[in-house]
């Protein structure tokens, strides 16, 4: 069954913001993030859908789950002996995407940016709480379309992994570009399932000095994946 979070609530330290933003607390700039914030409190929504998946088929690379069928021999190995999963997609909301900010002010823009990075932060722990406490999850690794080197789980399959939940921009106002980007930016989609290996994507993701990096590259992982 599908769940949509509309009503996720979210807090903005203001003082850890602006130390994050490396704004002085003596500058100017102070009042006007504080005004950025307040419209936030106004209008922000971070939204989340999730749902409680089986998987019915797996071939040699590849998994069907709710009837939707996916191609990569990461997740297909990742998901052996997993029959339950829970896909998820959670957002900054698109609200915030709608303050009006003066035209050429990119400083008020990388400022929204940051601050729907924590909305979107807000979402996902409210969607992984669920998952630990309603579903009792568990150790879980996590594996999203696009991420990693390019093979892993080839960005593409947003499209049917969107499938699995139908109206996504009706639910909670995401959209895929034909270039698959997820509108707003701030946004992750991604698979949960109970593991007892520990994974990560960036395991076997080539790109050098990603600031969001979680895990070493594991060379021999990726070589035991050429050799399949
Ligand atoms: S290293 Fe960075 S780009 Fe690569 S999978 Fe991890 S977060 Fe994504």
């Amino acid at each position: 069954m599908t769940e949509v979070r509309t009503e996720i609530p979210f807090e903005i330290d203001l003082e850890a913001l602006s130390r994050s933003l490396h704004i002085k607390p003596e500058s100017d700039h102070v009042k006007e993030l504080a005004a950025l914030v307040d419209k936030v409190r106004e209008v922000g929504r971070p939204k989340a859908v999730y749902k409680e998946s089986f998987i019915d088929d797996k071939g040699v690379e590849t998994v069907s789950i709710d009837g939707v069928t996916f191609t990569s021999r990461v997740l297909r190995r990742n998901l052996d002996g997993v029959e339950r999963v829970f896909p998820y997609i959670a957002t900054c909301g698109n609200e915030v995407d709608r303050i009006d900010i003066p035209k050429d002010d990119f400083l008020q823009e990388f400022w929204l940016d940051a601050i729907k990075a924590q909305l979107l932060r807000s979402s996902i722990s409210h969607v992984t709480g669920l998952f630990e406490t309603k579903h009792k999850l568990g150790k879980t690794a996590l594996m999203s379309p696009g991420s990693g080197d390019l093979e892993v789980w080839p960005i593409e399959q947003q499209r049917e992994f969107f499938s699995l939940f139908g109206d996504v921009e009706g639910m909670i106002g995401v959209r895929l570009t034909d270039s698959f980007l997820m509108i707003p930016n701030k946004t992750v989609s991604g698979i949960r399932f109970q593991t007892e290996v520990d994974f990560q994507s960036c395991e076997l993701c080539h790109r050098e000095k990603c600031p969001s990096r979680r895990a070493p590259f594991n060379k021999e992982l990726w070589e035991s994946l050429q050799h399949e």
